[in-house]
């Protein structure tokens, strides 16, 4: 690879943890990631503090909903860093399975004075209704191919290891024919097929059950 890496970071706020070990699965596929890109920032991975976080961040993938106020920093520390920043799962692309917890009222007076709990904020937030997203990946988690096809643009690496086959049959033709040109999408852009799963899983079983 030529040309300087680029500074990654990876933070998970509140949600369950799948997304960063979606990455985690992805190591194969990391190592060659890490020859053009460096990843700064990962605390559930290496419990790296804030203070190493760089003032000029690339990238910063965000997984999880804003529930707490600690969440809200995060989001808020990581948007003033980066380059590029990302929803990254359901949780910080439309609130996910936390979003619920806005169906009640239960809340911020059940930890509020209690220094063990986390504040929490009045409502569970998507990653956008806090600071501005330039892109998405949405999935609980992700799925594999698309992220790999999002990190590839992202990062500028149109020629590491492809996996964009299964990723490119999925996604906009313009946005598939721009990460393999090795170009970035637009912001706003979303790493997502535009049929959800079930439209084309090919189960002998659904195919004889629906015909
Ligand atoms: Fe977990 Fe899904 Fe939220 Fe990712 S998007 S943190 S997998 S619940």
């Amino acid at each position: 690879m030529t040309g300087k890496k680029k500074k990654l970071a990876f933070y998970s706020a509140s949600g369950c943890r799948a997304c960063d070990h979606l990455l985690l699965d992805l190591q194969g596929e990391i190592f060659s990631l890490e020859q053009a890109g460096e990843i700064v920032f990962w605390p559930y991975r290496d419990g790296t503090a804030w203070e190493e976080l760089p003032s000029d961040l690339d990238v910063a993938l965000f997984a999880g909903a804003l529930r707490t106020e600690e969440d809200l920093l995060a989001a808020q520390r990581l948007r003033d860093r980066a380059q590029w920043l990302v929803a990254f799962g359901a949780c910080a692309a439309f609130g996910g399975i936390p979003g619920l917890a806005s169906l009640t009222s239960a809340p911020a007076e059940v930890t509020a004075g209690d220094p063990l709990l986390p504040s929490l904020t009045a409502e569970v937030m998507a990653l956008e209704q806090a600071v501005p997203v330039d892109y998405q990946i949405p999935g609980c988690p992700p799925t594999d191919n698309l992220v790999w096809a999002a990190l590839q643009a992202l990062i500028g690496a149109a020629e590491l290891p492809p996996r964009l086959g299964y990723a490119a049959s999925r996604l906009p033709e313009p946005l598939a024919s721009a990460i393999t040109a090795g170009v970035l999408p637009p912001p706003g852009s979303i790493f997502a097929g535009e049929k959800a799963v079930c439209a084309t899983c090919s189960t002998f079983f659904l195919r004889r059950s629906f015909s």
